[in-house]
């Protein structure tokens, strides 16, 4: 999951990005209205968590002109502004969700996760394949009931294979979703990733749920 967090408060932003990170998810970040632009226009992002008090470009202005091109990637609005006209402005002008600060990290992970899973059609909060199974809220995978230890790159593969189930996802698509920009992007050093994961799963689990469709990329099936 590819998350762009844009806040001009740099402690706090600092402080989104690393629990963010925690949790595995590919984070990038700004502190400006105006790059944050930029990157929408150049990268593709799983959700936005978007500031409305910006230099450079206001939120509000970020938002509408995402969604003068972009009706997927989800946005999340953070503001200190309470005003109901604020929140009402936002969700009209295409925003998914608002939380008001000052907030719990606890709650904008709730947020964020409810909104991901929504994306792909998901609800239940543990996603399972076979024996398999990866928790969306402890961001832990578990192969027949034993935790898998696993590392972000690795967890974020498996979770977004996970959620997109017998459908062959690209090395592209996996860079898009699960890279972010702290890291290279050869799919050289996708695939050391991945094979490190079928390492891990097909020892845990005796068997690969990962499969290669050739030309169309990986897919997660049970067996
Ligand atoms: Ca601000």
């Amino acid at each position: 999951m590819h998350i762009l967090v844009v806040e001009d408060e740099r402690a706090l932003c600092d402080t989104i990005v690393r629990s963010l990170k925690r949790l595995a998810y590919s984070v990038d970040y700004c502190y400006d209205g105006l790059e944050a632009m930029e990157m929408l226009a150049v990268e593709s992002f799983d959700l936005v968590v978007l500031d409305l008090n910006l230099p450079g470009a206001d939120g509000m202005t970020v938002l509408k002109t995402l969604r003068q091109t972009d009706y997927d990637t989800k946005v999340l609005i953070l503001s200190a502004r309470s005003d109901v006209v604020d929140k009402v402005e936002g969700l009209d002008a295409g925003a998914n969700d608002y939380l008001t600060k000052p907030f719990h990290l606890e709650e904008l992970a709730a947020r964020i996760r409810n909104l991901t899973l929504r994306k792909f059609t998901q609800d239940q909060v543990v996603l399972t394949c076979g024996e398999l199974s990866f928790d969306t809220k402890t961001r832990k995978a578990a192969a027949c009931g034993e935790t898998l230890s696993l590392t972000r790159k690795e967890t974020g593969i498996l979770e977004y294979l996970m959620l997109n189930q017998g459908r062959p996802v690209s090395q592209e698509e996996l860079i898009e979703h699960v890279w972010d920009s702290s890291v290279d992007n050869f799919s050289n050093s996708i695939r050391v990733h991945i094979s490190a994961l079928r390492k891990k799963l097909r020892g845990a689990l005796g068997h690969d749920p990962i499969h290669n469709r050739i030309g169309e990329g990986y897919v997660m099936e049970e067996k």
